[in-house]
C-alpha cells in the first residue's frame, strides 16, 4: 500500500457534561457540535498515512498549496476543559485542509469533464444534489452533508479527510479548473497560492452577491474584520464599483492588508476608542451622514459589531452576515422598518456559479488574493505552521506540500 504525508488532527470522544448526544452520533462519531464531544486535540504529521484512491466520480489531486483557515485552528485550540473551540460539524480522526488547489493525477471511473493535468481546486461543502434544500439551490444547506447518519457527505476536511496532505480524493461535481489562472500569474507557482485562496473568496462572494443581492455601482460598503474573509470582501467590494470601502480591524498586519486589497479607509476600533469615538461616528463622518449601504460582517463578534451598524445604516442598506459565534445578542428592529434596511444570514460557498465567477474576476486581474499570504511552510513543517498561526499575526499562512 503506498503512503503519503497528511496533517491529522485526533480528539478523545468525551461527551461533555450535560450535554444530551443523539444515538446516530454515538454510533458514527459525525457529530453536529464538536466543542460538545472532542477533547484534548492533538496535531499530528503522519508520513506513512494511506494514499487515497479515486473512485466512481471522483478525482485524485496532488495537493500544491493548502491555507490554514480560522476553523483549522480552532479544532486545536481548547477551553478550560480542555475541549476544543470549533464549535460545528466534525469526525476525527480526520486530514484537516479544505482551501486548496492541484494538480489532478488520476481520476476514477465516470468522471467526465477532468482529467490528469488540470490545476484545480475544490469545494468544501459535500452536499448531495438529491436533497430538498440541494434541489431548490440550496447547495450550503443539504440535509445529509448535516446528517450524522450519513457518512457520504458533509464537509472535506471536517468529516472527511482534507487537502493539508500529498494528496486528497474529491467527488468531481466539487472541483473547478484554474487553468485560466496561468495568463494572469504566469507560473503555475502562483496559480496554485491563487487556486488555495478561491474556497475563502467564494464564502465572501456569496455573502454579498448571492445572499444579500449585491450593491449598486458607487454603493458605500463597510467591512467589519479584516482576517481571509474580511480582506476578499474588500477586493470584491472594490472590484464590483463600491464609491469607497470602509474596514475595521485591529491587527496592524491586516490592516496593511486591508489597504492594499483597495480599502479607501481602515479604522482601528481600539485606537478610536482611546479617541472617545466609536466607529459608526467614523462611517457616518466618511459617508457625509448617510451610512454604510452594505455591511459585510466578517469578524464573528456581533456584540460589538451590530450595535454600531445599526447606527450606520444608509437608508435601503443591508447587512450581510458571515462571522460565526456562538452568541445571542439583543437586535433593535425598529431601525430597519424606519432605515428599510435588512440583515441576510450567509453559510458556505456553493452553487450559483460562484466559484467560477471568483475564478474568473481572479483571472481577470481584477482580484488577486496572493497578497493576503504572508507565510509559506512546507508539509514537514505543519506542526510550526499551526504554531505561528496561534499568534494571528499573519494575512494568511498557506502549506505547500
Ligand atoms: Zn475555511
Ligand atoms: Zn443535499
Amino acid at each position: 500500500m503506498s503512503t503519503m504525508r497528511a496533517a491529522v488532527v485526533k480528539a478523545d470522544f468525551v461527551i461533555r457534561e450535560g450535554y444530551e448526544i443523539s444515538q446516530t452520533e454515538l454510533r458514527t462519531r459525525k457529530v453536529r457540535e464538536g466543542n460538545k464531544v472532542w477533547k484534548n486535540p492533538k496535531l499530528v504529521l503522519d508520513t506513512e498515512y494511506p494514499k487515497p484512491k479515486p473512485g466512481r466520480g471522483e478525482v485524485l489531486i496532488r495537493v500544491k498549496a493548502c491555507g490554514i483557515c480560522g476553523s483549522d485552528i480552532h479544532f486545536i485550540e481548547t477551553d478550560e476543559a480542555g475541549y476544543m473551540i470549533y464549535p460545528g460539524l466534525t469526525k476525527f480522526p480526520v486530514v484537516i485542509g479544505h482551501e486548496f488547489s492541484g494538480v489532478v493525477e488520476e481520476v476514477g471511473e465516470g468522471v467526465k469533464w477532468i482529467k490528469p493535468g488540470d490545476m484545480v481546486t475544490s469545494e468544501e461543502m459535500m452536499w448531495c444534489g438529491q436533497c430538498d434544500p440541494c434541489r431548490a439551490g440550496y447547495l450550503n444547506h443539504c440535509i445529509l452533508l448535516n446528517d450524522p447518519g450519513n457518512l457520504e457527505f458533509g464537509e472535506l476536511g471536517f468529516t472527511h479527510d482534507g487537502a493539508m496532505a500529498d494528496y486528497v480524493v474529491v467527488k468531481e461535481k466539487y472541483v473547478w479548473k484554474i487553468d485560466s489562472l496561468l495568463d494572469v500569474y504566469g507560473s503555475e507557482e502562483k496559480v496554485f497560492e491563487a487556486g488555495s485562496l478561491v474556497e475563502p473568496t467564494s464564502v465572501s462572494y456569496h455573502a454579498i452577491f448571492n445572499r444579500a443581492g449585491g450593491f449598486k455601482p458607487g454603493a458605500y460598503v463597510v467591512v467589519w474584520g479584516a482576517g481571509p474573509i474580511g480582506l476578499a470582501a474588500i477586493a470584491l467590494s472594490k472590484a464590483s464599483g463600491a464609491g469607497k470601502v470602509i474596514a475595521f480591524e485591529i491587527s496592524p498586519v491586516r490592516i496593511e492588508l486591508a489597504k492594499q486589497m483597495g480599502a479607501d479607509y481602515v479604522f482601528n476600533p481600539v485606537e478610536l476608542e482611546k479617541k472617545g469615538m466609536q466607529p459608526y461616528e467614523k462611517i457616518l463622518d466618511v459617508t457625509g451622514g448617510e451610512g454604510a449601504d452594505l455591511h459585510v460582517e466578517a469578524a464573528g463578534a456581533p456584540e460589538k459589531t451590530l450595535p454600531q451598524m445599526q447606527r450606520s445604516l444608509a437608508i435601503g442598506g443591508k447587512i450581510a452576515w458571515i462571522g460565526r459565534a456562538p452568541t445571542e445578542v439583543p437586535i433593535y428592529l425598529e431601525i430597519f422598518q424606519v432605515r428599510r434596511s435588512q440583515l441576510f444570514g450567509s453559510q458556505g460557498h456553493s452553487g450559483w456559479s460562484t466559484f467560477k465567477n471568483v475564478i474568473r474576476l481572479m483571472a481577470a486581474g481584477k482580484i488577486d488574493m496572493t497578497k493576503i499570504i504572508t507565510s509559506r511552510f512546507n508539509l514537514d513543517d505543519v506542526e510550526k505552521a499551526f504554531e505561528r498561526a496561534h499568534k494571528r499575526i499573519d494575512g494568511k499562512i498557506t502549506i505547500k506540500p
